[in-house]
């Protein structure tokens, strides 16, 4: 097979790169669609307007000293503060900072929610860290990333590799050197609730996915699926995301989850896999923390996994994962993209030709963000909210993002993802325009 067939272009395996040309397109459709976009205003939102290295050192259980490299990169200020999660993985570097945090950008215009784009990082193998290692790490990177970070300044949140632990490790240190600050656990969201994390944070990736898809089918957008009851859904990713939209798809509307994989590979059952079960599994029989041996199904790779039969695949581990060779053996009806930048230019054109459609990351996935924003509002106001008006106020954002993106898709002939990528620049050009430039 050649690389075109696989991959596409070889800067496709990029993010930064390919994110960068998804705007291009969707900036020329604006300037002879819509209206004369001008060059300054492109080259502004193209970004990043800031970008943040520290190294700095940890010391590990056995008293060597390591020393680690993190990112902060600000991406734009159509909004402030800036907003973005914090990465612990072994391939973070700043072009995935920098692409995840034009994403966020993105994202935010798509569902309407007043920040600029932002995300952090720390290249580690969290899997290899004791938990000890690990909250030195975000201590210490906390406190290098202190220049950049602040309630109105850039509001950092969870990501692969890091979870409410980490973030009130965050809020803590930046507490330490702000002990008057009134409001300073808006430093961070998705914290622990009590240190003011919002009720429904640590499930609104995925719950805002699920609401997105609900609207779809109601709307009878997806050929050939016409109610959720007894879909068959297949997991990619079983972290934050993964997990909860099994749970989500599973208990609340009906789905049958058919397949779940993790890093190390994937498991399928068509009769139907008990998502909590193999949560259980993984994480307390499985000696490698897989999802791999579970009521002894037989082991797929990854792209076995992607390509299995199912009514609905949810990509939720990383960007880059379907290519072009594996697009093209997809069985699915529809693609719920709850990972970032999970599918490549060329393999989007593949499931276009197909007819496969495509609910994209920038609009899927942004049900985090969102909840993020409820939670920075309820710490500025110190409340509190009950976690059903969380979930109506996601579900009302949801919704107005899902028929907004649809309106400029139907109305001008775009899938979905490069009418998301429309509403979002159009939608930053005038934000740009009513600030104005400074001085
Ligand atoms: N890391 C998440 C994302 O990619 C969360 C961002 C946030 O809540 O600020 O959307």
């Amino acid at each position: 097979m050649s690389f075109k067939e696989s991959y596409g272009s070889k800067e496709e395996l990029d993010f930064l790169k390919r994110i960068k040309l998804e705007f291009k397109e969707a900036v020329q459709f604006i300037d002879t669609e819509i209206g004369t976009v001008e060059r300054g205003v492109v080259d502004l939102l193209e970004g990043p307007f800031r970008q943040l290295i520290v190294r700095f050192p940890v010391e590990m259980d056995n008293s060597t000293i390591k020393i680690f490299t993190g990112y902060r990169v600000q991406h734009s200020r159509l909004y402030e503060p800036t907003k973005g999660g914090i990465r612990y993985a072994p391939d973070v570097d700043l072009n995935i900072v920098t692409a995840l945090a034009f994403d966020m950008t993105l994202k935010c215009r798509v569902v309407d929610v007043p920040f600029g784009g932002s995300k952090g990082g720390v290249r580690c193998d969290p899997k290899k860290m004791s938990q000890r290692e690990l909250d030195r790490l975000t201590r210490r990177y906390a406190y290098e990333i202190f220049p950049a970070i602040g309630p109105d300044a850039d509001v950092p949140a969870p990501d692969i590799g890091t979870g409410e632990r980490e973030m009130g490790i965050i809020y803590d240190t930046y507490k330490m050197f702000n002990p008057k600050s009134p409001h300073a656990e808006a430093v961070v969201t998705g914290k622990p609730v009590n240190l003011g994390g919002s009720h429904g944070r640590t499930e609104a990736t995925a719950l805002g996915g699920a609401y997105v898809l609900e609207e779809a089918v109601k709307r009878r957008h997806i050929e050939g699926l016409d109610s959720l009851k007894d879909a068959t859904v297949v997991v990619q990713g079983f972290g934050n995301a993964g997990f909860y939209i099994a749970k989500i798809l599973s208990e609340d509307y009906g789905c049958s989850i058919v397949g779940i994989c993790d890093s190390k590979g994937g498991i399928y059952n068509q009769e139907g896999l008990d998502v909590n079960d193999v949560l259980d599994f993984k994480q307390n029989v499985s000696k490698e923390k897989s999802v791999i041996g579970y009521n002894g199904l037989q082991p797929l790779t990854m792209e076995q996994l992607l390509t299995s039969p199912c009514d609905i695949l949810v990509p939720a581990a990383k960007e880059t994962q379907i290519i072009g060779s594996i697009a093209k053996n997809i069985e699915a009806k529809v693609i719920l993209e709850l990972a970032n930048g999970p599918t490549t230019n060329y393999a989007d054109k593949i499931l276009i030709d197909k007819n496969i459609y495509v609910l994209p990351d920038i609009l899927a996935n942004s049900g985090g963000v969102t909840v993020s924003y409820f939670e920075w509002l309820q710490n500025k106001a110190g409340e509190c909210w009950e976690l059903s008006q969380v979930n109506e106020r996601l579900h009302k954002k949801m919704v107005t993002a899902y028929q907004n993106v649809t309106k400029i898709s139907e109305d001008r002939e775009l899938h979905m993802r490069k009418a998301a990528f429309v509403f979002a620049i159009s939608n930053a050009i005038e934000v740009i325009k009513n600030r104005g430039i400074f001085p």
